[in-house]
């Protein structure tokens, strides 16, 4: 032997996460002017927080050895057979679905929708989910996804609040048949806002007239179906509005609320086709009536119309979201729960409504048979009727025969010290149902199945059985083959751009690699099968898994304390928030109500901090993009004795280390208020600076940023939040856990299922990985700055002329000189196969790039010469030789049949198609010209449109 071999498995993850090759990064820095990382690093971070950083973690592993160290995680997890409900059920996740969606990059890796050209595949995917919930509610306007039940409620009892006549009214009506974690949330949100929660029986309802809005559950949480025909006209003769949380699943047998009055539907799409996941992610809806729309929180999808007057899709109504309205926004909710719409989605369009009313009727079937085997071994079932759950009035026995059940692999629901609950669903048969009924049995005694299955009639009340039809559009009867619904999703996926064709330089969003060894685990059964309220000692997995994660996201911020339970970035702000309230108050600073907000901050920070109950000050920025410090400590002095917290983005929205950081932190600190950071950005700093050490009381993480769970076109996120010790106390509780109030999430870990995903990339980066990807995303994007910079101006750079992971493009001077705008350039950037930048945030008229540590230079060279073929074609509108309106900007994107047609503009077919000859490899052809934004919203259409709509366009 001549050459020593390394015996060791060779950690290759770290040179596979980052884009640039050692070359590259040395040709990279000597552009840049500096010798080393190190010395480039140096020059961006401040002085004064230099050295913050505590991150201790081990050295990185191998993906082989990552893979199998959670494997051996995952298996702590016992999958029992699980009959818990409480609006969680097994469902099968058809194949074709699992593979072609859920563990496809094409579906998994792309952005929210707001390029709507480069989105039409999941936009569709959406609308055919908007259009199932609209057809099984029964009410016509419904969004495209909320974060989950529980929160989808609390967000029915604020639009009740805003919408409902009764002005004089604080009180909020909630049934005691809702879903315990629903409640919990309700009553979260409610307090900060004045608004009081009254649980009770509906049945027992006297005075309609005390309340604004009430929440009713159907079918109960225990299993009754009641009808609420007639309470819903009472509350409405007293100017109250009624939200029905409902089941999807029994909506396919039952009247839906929309026809028996209900003013809102919401609920959870799980059981279409998602895996209980430990609790999440899984999409909610929420469905409302025409006469509400603009109040809709949430994104929803449109029909609108592109250039050529074809229909084309859109997201609508936007003036009502978070980013225009801001503090005044219907709701703080950003990202979503895309991907896990679009499976259930798939999921109806899969099995169609014959399938669907079929897996209904078998699982209610089974439960009647279920019923009658227990009534037959003389239990107590205590419904009347009922869709899939029944209750028993099991007294005494309770606790044993939770234990018997527990011996033969069963969980069933722990109502309460006498009562026990069980819930069938999609995966039950008749084994299961033999198998519940030994949990009640003496030795030797058991129904007999099929006899009882003979006889058996639908215990579903009559007065309620569904007369409309469902799901009649042609896409829910057509993919109904395996075949024919694996090339639905390829077409779909075909239309759009996501990371798995080019790098999407969205600013604050961090579009980063989410690699395979990563996402693997996401789709194992161990982590899959688990229902969040399953006893402790079978989610061993999970305790560890959090546990861990926990940890290194602690020794990645430098705080003492984690929370994974938010969902998203959004419900991290949120629970943070309410961390600093309840601490206040904790010392009896009832009065600090104030939050001071950057006028530069992105739209959920002041959203949130009304929702929590706060007063938005705004503070201004200085000419360098900076907080104009004197200002801040103006306001932090005027509002000294009710300054409640600074709400802070760092590094800044503006893509800068903003010196100060530590002295405004201070300042706050100073007149008695809690900083909360904001760390959407934190890819800038894992590693080299820490906001748990420079002054922040508690940040927000988003996972689906920094930490590598994709972004699914728009959720499933998690936004966990790091607090300092003092605010330990104060981070969200539940019902399954130690602290049992604030819950700001149904689960108690939110999107637990996704959680691997991060923990794989931190076991696999380690502490050095993690630094170096820091120190990659802040060269990448300092490179981009460098080699565009001579042709748009970088509006913000710090006292080094140097940006921090992300940088802003001034492209207002060119509207003066060229008549060319923002939009143009995002727009022509399709044509070159680029999704477009962050435009107009956090500075209108702008363009802002993040390209991550994950992209090559190669693609960063693509995407810079396209940007300057750009410049080059505003060039010539400027001087003349293209026509002002009749240029490749102002077309852009150019479809093929554009191509093909008669070509009637002033440049030629090359030009407009193939501006690079790089192109002519691979093109990425947009399926629709330019998309009237206008015309979508002034005829709002949320639902698929008939298929002659198509034909006449
Ligand atoms: C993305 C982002 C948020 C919101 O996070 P979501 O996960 O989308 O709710 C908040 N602040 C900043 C600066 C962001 O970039």
């Amino acid at each position: 032997m001549t050459e020593a071999i390394d015996l060791g498995t060779a950690n290759e993850f770290i040179p596979r996460h980052i884009g640039p090759r050692e070359a590259d990064t040395a040709n990279m820095l000597e552009q840049l002017g500096y010798d080393s990382l190190d010395a480039l690093i140096a020059s961006v971070i401040p002085e004064s927080i230099k050295g913050s950083s505590v991150l201790e973690l081990s050295a990185g592993l191998s993906e082989a050895d990552a893979l199998a160290k959670i494997k051996a995680i995952a298996v702590k997890n016992q999958q029992f057979s699980t009959h818990i409900g409480q609006g969680y059920y097994g469902t099968h996740t058809p194949s074709p679905i699992l593979r072609n969606l859920l563990e496809n990059p094409a579906w998994y890796t792309a952005y929210t929708p707001y390029q709507p050209e480069i989105s039409q595949g999941r936009l569709e995917a959406l609308l055919n989910f908007q259009t199932l919930i609209s057809d099984l509610s029964g009410l016509p306007i419904t969004n495209a996804s909320l974060l989950d039940e529980a929160t989808a409620a609390a967000e029915a009892m604020t639009f009740c609040k805003r919408l409902s006549k009764n002005k004089a009214s604080n009180a909020f009506f909630a049934s005691q048949h809702c879903h315990p974690q629903t409640l919990d949330v309700l009553r979260t949100r409610a307090e900060p806002l004045g608004i009081e929660v009254v649980i009770g029986d509906e049945r027992e309802i006297t005075d309609a007239s005390a309340y604004f809005g009430a929440l009713l559950q159907y079918p109960a949480s225990n299993g009754d179906i009641f009808d609420y025909r007639e309470l819903v006209e009472r509350f409405h003769a007293a100017k109250a509005l009624v939200a029905v949380a409902a089941d999807l699943l029994a909506l396919t047998l039952l009247t839906p609320p929309g026809e028996f009055g209900a003013d809102v539907a919401l609920g959870s799409a799980q059981r279409f086709g998602v895996p209980l996941g430990f609790g999440g992610p899984h999409a909610a809806y929420f469905a409302t009536r025409d006469a509400f729309k603009r109040d809709m929180p949430g994104r929803l999808v449109g029909v609108s119309v592109d250039r050529f007057g074809k229909p084309a899709l859109r997201l609508a109504m936007q003036t009502r979201e978070q980013h225009i309205r801001r503090e005044k926004a219907t709701s703080n909710i950003c990202t979503a729960q895309v991907l896990l719409a679009n499976i259930a989605s798939m999921y109806a369009v899969y099995h169609g409504p014959q399938g669907l009313t079929r897996i209904a009727k078998r699982v209610h079937q089974l439960t009647a048979i279920l019923a009658q085997g227990l009534a037959k071994l003389g239990l107590v079932v205590e419904q009347q009727s009922f869709f899939d759950t029944l209750s028993l009035a099991t007294g005494s026995k309770t606790a044993a025969l939770h234990a018997k059940a527990r011996t033969l692999g069963i969980n069933l629901r722990e109502i309460d010290g006498e009562r026990l609950g069980l819930s069938l669903d999609e995966t039950t048969n008749q084994a299961a149902v033999e198998r519940l009924w030994q949990v009640f049995a003496e030795p030797g005694q058991s129904p007999d199945f099929a006899e009882l299955a003979a006889t058996v009639a639908s215990q579903l009340p009559q007065a309620l059985l569904r007369q409309s039809a469902i799901l009649t559009h042609p896409v829910f009867n057509r993919y109904h083959s395996e075949t024919e619904l694996m090339r639905y999703l390829r077409k779909l996926a075909d239309k759009d751009l996501a990371l798995d064709r080019s790098m999407i330089p969205l600013g604050s969003c961090t579009m980063k690699l989410n690699a395979a060894s990563e996402m693997i685990p996401v789709t194992w059964a161990e982590f899959g099968n688990l229902h969040p309220f399953a006893p402790a000692e079978q989610s061993q997995g999970y305790t560890q898994l959090t546990t861990e994660l926990e940890a290194m996201l602690c020794a990645a911020t430098g705080y003492d304390g984690m929370s994974l339970q938010p969902n998203a970035g959004s419900q991290g702000e949120y629970a943070g928030l309410l961390a600093i309230r309840a601490y206040h108050r904790s010392r009896g600073d009832d009065q600090r109500d104030i939050c001071l907000i950057p006028q530069s901050a992105h739209g959920t920070n002041p959203a949130t901090a009304s929702m929590a109950g706060m007063r938005v000050v705004v503070t201004a920025c200085d000419a360098r993009g900076n907080v104009d410090i004197d200002d801040l400590r103006a306001k932090a002095e005027e509002h000294k004795e009710r300054l409640a917290a600074l709400m802070i983005t760092y590094p800044s929205t503006h893509g800068v280390f903003e010196e100060g950081i530590r002295e405004i932190c201070q300042i706050v600190h100073d007149n008695g208020g809690q900083v909360y950071i904001d760390g959407a950005n934190m890819n800038a700093m894992v590693g080299l600076c820490a906001p748990g050490q420079f002054g922040g009381d508690v940040s927000h993480l988003n996972l689906h940023k920094t930490f590598c769970i994709p972004h699914g076109g728009g959720g499933p996120g998690v936004g966990p939040i790091g607090v300092k010790a003092h605010l330990i106390p104060f981070l969200p509780g539940h019902e399954k856990m130690a602290r049992k109030e604030g819950a700001v999430s149904a689960a108690p870990f939110g999107s637990a299922s996704i959680l691997p995903i991060t923990w794989m990339y931190i076991t696999m980066m380690g502490g050095q990985g993690l630094k170096r990807a820091s120190q990659l995303a802040i060269l990448n994007a300092n490179y981009i700055a460098r080699r565009l910079e001579e042709h748009y101006p970088v509006l913000y750079t710090g006292s080094n002329s140097l940006v921090a992971h992300e940088c802003i493009l001034d492209l207002r001077p060119l509207k003066e000189t060229s008549g060319i705008s923002v939009d143009d350039v995002a727009k022509r950037l399709i044509d070159f196969g680029f999704h477009a930048p962050t435009m107009s945030f956090p500075v209108a008229g702008t363009l802002m790039i993040e390209p991550t540590e994950s992209e090559s230079k190669e693609e960063l060279d693509r995407f810079c010469d396209a940007m300057i073929a750009i410049r080059a074609e505003i060039h010539a509108v400027e001087r003349g030789e293209l026509d002002p309106e009749d240029n490749p900007l102002k077309h852009a994107p150019h479809t093929a049949a554009e191509l093909v047609g008669e070509w009637t503009h002033g440049y030629s077919r090359e030009q407009a198609v193939y501006p690079v000859a790089s192109l002519i490899e691979a093109k990425y052809w947009p399926p629709v010209g330019r998309v009237d934004n206008v015309f979508g919203d002034r005829n709002l259409v949320c639902a698929c449109p008939s298929i002659e709509a198509y034909q006449e366009a």
